[in-house]
């Protein structure tokens, strides 16, 4: 058989790889799926992104890319720092990257040794602790109760902080929870760091612009400028302004890390696409407008699938603060069996027969490292969200 890296072998196989190809084949078959696994805004781009890609491309800016980033997009994005977050940068604190999962990539390559640790709140983005583990670092985890709103508790993080802990990772509006960290939950957690001071933070931010209720989101760096030295700011366009295939995420971090992420940059992509760049210093000038109507879009969305899915006996969910996911907890129908016979212990079974019963495809909480949940994402038409409830109500109710 063909040898293959360790570091790559002994990876965990995310459950949404095992799901999507699932989708797929039952989709091959005839099958009518309604797929709600992905992270992916059902709105197109800004067409003034795609103008900007095309006319950047026809003024011939077709050349190599700075590695860190284009001067007008640094620009753009350190003007979006101050608009929204009141956070004042510096060109030589910015890095442009292929999504924000390169800028993941970037700061874990630039400062985790074999055996670090990166602490993760629990429900997290499963690329955290993978991209971690795939450069030898250690996950831990901590869990962030329902009980407690999915927020962490300060003083678990505290207790999970060793001397080998490199990173504290922060992602909060949270996928796939929607949770928001308030004022005094970000004080609390700034006043653990600073009794920490070899830990580095990762305020992943990306859903910053999706919060409901009024709600407004706090960037850690705004409530705690002191810890700026060690806190690296992660954003991009995927989600605020519908542009997932566009790659482009950016961070605002202390100089020498993000020196130190341009050097790993430098040795693998060589920096973003021209256009791409072009595109998203568009959009990011375009103002607020177009992310404001889908924040209202996303909110009215999750007000009928949290009462869709409460009003589903068996079924609990919280109601998500921001971010465009539902997260339903399925523990009092585990030990049951579905209508096909299928015995449900944990939510990996539940979202498996869900898909193969219903056809109705989502990602389990064990996923996200917290069970027993589901995630269901709200980026999709009312029709299909409302179908989707519809056949899990049906899948439901023919648990024995
Ligand atoms: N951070 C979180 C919390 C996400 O959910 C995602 C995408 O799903 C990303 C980062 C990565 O986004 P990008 O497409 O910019 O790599």
């Amino acid at each position: 058989t063909f040898r293959i890296a360790s570091r790559l072998a002994t990876l965990p196989k995310p459950a949404t790889i095992a799901m999507a190809a699932r989708a797929r084949e039952l989709r091959a078959e005839g099958r009518d799926v309604i797929s709600l696994a992905l992270g992916q805004p059902d709105f197109p781009s800004p067409p003034e992104a795609i103008e900007a890609a095309y006319a950047a491309g026809l003024a011939g800016d077709t050349g190599y890319p700075p590695i860190p980033g284009q001067k007008a997009l640094i620009d753009a994005i350190i003007q979006k720092f101050k608009r929204d977050n009141d956070i004042a940068a510096t060109p030589d604190r910015i890095m442009v990257a292929n999504g924000g999962k390169q800028v993941i990539y970037n700061a874990f390559t630039a400062t985790l040794e074999e055996g670090d640790e990166v602490i993760v709140p629990a429900p997290y983005w499963v690329s955290y602790p993978l991209i971690a583990r795939m450069l030898g670092g250690k996950a831990v985890e901590v869990a962030c109760r329902e009980e407690d709103g999915f927020r962490p508790d300060p003083s678990a993080i505290k207790a999970a902080i060793t001397l080998k802990t490199r990173w504290l990772v922060l992602n909060f509006p949270n996928n796939p929870t929607g949770a928001i960290l308030e004022r005094q939950d970000l004080e609390a957690i700034a006043d653990v760091l600073r009794e920490a001071p070899h830990v580095l933070i990762m305020s992943d931010e990306i859903y910053e612009h999706l919060t409901f209720d009024g709600r407004k989101h706090l960037s850690l760096l705004q409530v705690a400028p002191d810890l700026a030295d060690r806190i690296l700011v992660i954003n991009g366009m995927a989600k605020a302004y519908a542009m997932t295939g566009w790659r482009v995420g950016f961070a605002c971090g202390p100089v020498p890390l993000i020196k130190a992420m341009i050097a790993v940059q430098g040795n693998t992509t060589s920096g973003v696409c021209t256009l791409a760049q072009a595109g998203s210093v568009a959009a990011l000038n375009g103002g607020l407008e177009r992310i404001e109507q889908m924040r209202e879009t996303y909110q009215r969305r999750r007000d009928t699938m949290v009462a869709a899915l409460q009003a589903i006996p068996g079924l609990t969910c919280a109601i998500p603060e921001g971010a465009f996911y539902v997260y339903p907890g399925v523990g009092a129908l585990l030990g049951g069996t579905s209508g096909n016979g299928r015995v449900l212990n944990t939510d990996v079974d539940f979202a498996e027969a869900l898909l193969d019963e219903a056809y109705v495809a989502t990602v389990p909480g064990t996923a996200f490292g917290y069970s027993p949940y589901l995630r269901l994402s709200c980026a999709a038409s009312d029709e299909q969200l409302a179908e989707a409830c519809r056949r899990l109500a049906g899948f439901v109710k023919a648990i024995q």
